[in-house]
């Protein structure tokens, strides 16, 4: 089966085309058969692979046009395992694409018949969020988010997810978050730890335990025309997308990426004011039914309630939001959650109530 993994975020310069190439090419140095795709028409791809983009005959949207073949634009590259697709090197594609978007399920189409010996496709993308970034959306599987520790980074993830939640209503009900990665991470910085302390608690399951700190050698590598891993194996920027290269494809072997925890409502059923913060205890089986969650609160506060695994890893958010005083109910299904001992926190700012649960099927 074919995993198709676009790197996008509609921010510029945060390394996903770094991260599209060097996870593409860290993939074929595991003899596994990829494919890279650069849907950018900036062609940034082909230059860090050491192509020159005006000696490439066509690309990616003259194939979605049906006016050139796989065949004829597929190029292989210096990894044996690496085959490569460029973007068109015209300057009518912005025109061209307004023809292609239209037909949502071409890209999908295209991949499946023509490509489905790769074990993986990775599609690098524009920093926008029209045009063909949704022709690319509606036609994968996940989407890998690679964000700086900056805030504006943090600010276009939340642009990103909630692109990736309207196209899941409309026109790929299966897209998944593959992950979220730092990149160009700096240890002990103050923007790296308040964008860490932003980020974990929202969106902790999605996030890699591998982060790609900045390298000069990753930097460099554009100029030289090679993946990091052809340039020097033996370095950091090379290590650490290999090492991000091998959690997806572990997480892909033993976990798919799937929806872990699903919510089905969330309502306030009692008005009288309760007099202290307070979580009440969940069914025994949760998984033998759909959970139910009653927690009360005294006055206005911020609440958060969410799943931690054993380790106090947390797992899922259920909830985030700034209640009124009242008594609340949260219905959820443990989903894809895997049996086991979990907990579920209740978080008041200065006030936490936690109860544990059992899963078992
Ligand atoms: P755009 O949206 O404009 O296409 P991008 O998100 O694709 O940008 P890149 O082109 O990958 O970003 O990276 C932006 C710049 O940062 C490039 O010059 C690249 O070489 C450099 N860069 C990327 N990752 C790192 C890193 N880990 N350490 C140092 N420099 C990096
Ligand atoms: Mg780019």
């Amino acid at each position: 089966m074919t995993k198709v993994i676009a790197v996008a975020l509609p921010k510029g310069g945060v390394g996903k085309t770094t991260t599209a190439i060097n996870l593409a090419a860290s993939l074929a140095a595991m003899d596994i058969k990829t494919l890279l795709i650069d849907s950018d028409v900036s062609n940034n791809c082909a230059t860090s692979l050491g192509f020159d983009p005006l000696k490439l005959s066509g690309g990616l949207i003259n194939l979605v046009m049906g006016t050139q073949t796989a065949e004829e634009i597929l190029t292989k590259t210096d990894l044996e395992y690496l085959d490569f697709i460029p973007t068109n090197n015209t300057t009518d594609n912005e025109d061209k694409i307004q023809q292609i978007v239209h037909n949502r399920y071409r890209l999908r189409d295209i991949i499946r018949t023509e490509f489905h010996e790769y074990e993986y496709v990775i599609i690098d993308t524009p920093p926008t969020m029209d045009g063909i970034i949704n022709l690319v959306l509606s036609s994968i599987d996940s989407v890998l988010v690679p964000i700086k520790t900056s805030y504006y980074s943090l600010i276009a993830l939340s642009r990103m997810l909630n692109k990736v939640e309207d196209i899941k209503k409309t026109t790929n009900k299966h897209i998944q978050i593959e992950g979220i990665v730092f990149t160009m991470s700096e240890v002990n910085t103050i923007a790296t730890r308040m964008s860490e302390e932003k980020v974990y608690p929202l969106y902790g399951k999605h996030m890699f335990r591998s982060s790609i700190p900045k390298s000069t050698i990753l930097a460099e590598s554009t100029y030289h025309g090679k993946p990091v891993v052809l340039l020097k194996a033996r370095s950091l920027g090379a290590e650490a997308y290999l090492k991000l290269a091998q959690e997806l494809v572990v997480r892909n072997k033993i976990c798919p990426v799937k929806e872990l925890v699903k919510l089905s409502g969330f309502e306030k059923i009692g008005t009288e004011i309760p007099r202290d913060y307070k979580l009440y205890s969940n069914t025994p089986n949760p998984l033998k039914s759909s959970t139910i969650i009653k927690f009360d609160v005294p006055r206005e506060s911020a609440i958060k309630i969410n799943i931690y695994n054993i380790y106090m890893e947390q797992v899922e958010v259920l909830l985030d939001k700034v209640l009124e005083a009242g008594e609340y109910k949260i219905v959820w299904q443990p989903g894809q959650l895997p049996n086991g001992v979990y907990y579920y926190k209740f978080d008041a700012g200065s006030i936490f109530k936690m109860n544990k649960m059992i899963l078992s099927r």
